[in-house]
């Protein structure tokens, strides 16, 4: 923390990383661990929901301070014991230039969507959406 960053209330708790880790059929006297504040994150605007809808990772915003997260969810491990397998999900905080990476990535990928599965209004949107978290970022390097 630098430049007299203020800790936010919404996802200071996250920190620069965190995960979790849960058992993917808890039993009912085992503890579940969450996020603190996960569910006030969201995708960086609605027009990106669609693409990230069925992703394992992807990319969050928080709606108090504009801070982008990486959210990406795993299980290790082989099929060999399924009924003990565990999901471990993390978020790691994005610096700017991360997250300008990670839509251009997300409009790539979309493009490639559109020709390969003809998701084209998916496309369509999720294009819309990184162009307004682009501009949203553009803002944000300009002083004052
Ligand atoms: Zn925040």
């Amino acid at each position: 923390m630098g430049r007299g960053e203020e800790r936010c209330e919404a996802c200071g708790e996250i920190g620069a990383y965190v995960e979790i880790a849960n058992a993917q059929e808890p039993a009912a006297d085992e503890p579940w661990q969450s996020f603190p504040p996960a569910e006030r994150l969201a995708a960086p605007n609605p027009r990106l929901e669609d693409h990230y809808r069925y992703a394992s990772e992807r990319l969050l915003k928080c709606p108090a301070c504009g801070a982008y997260y990486w959210y990406c969810r795993w299980a290790p491990g082989g099929s060999d014991d399924v009924l003990h397998s565990t999901i471990h999900e993390s978020m790691r905080r994005l610096s700017d230039s991360e997250a300008r990476e990670a839509l251009e990535a997300a409009r790539r990928e979309a493009d490639r969507w559109a020709a390969e599965r003809g998701w084209v209004a998916t496309a369509a949107e999720t294009r819309l959406g990184v162009e307004e978290e682009l501009r949203a970022l553009g803002k944000r390097d300009r002083p004052g």
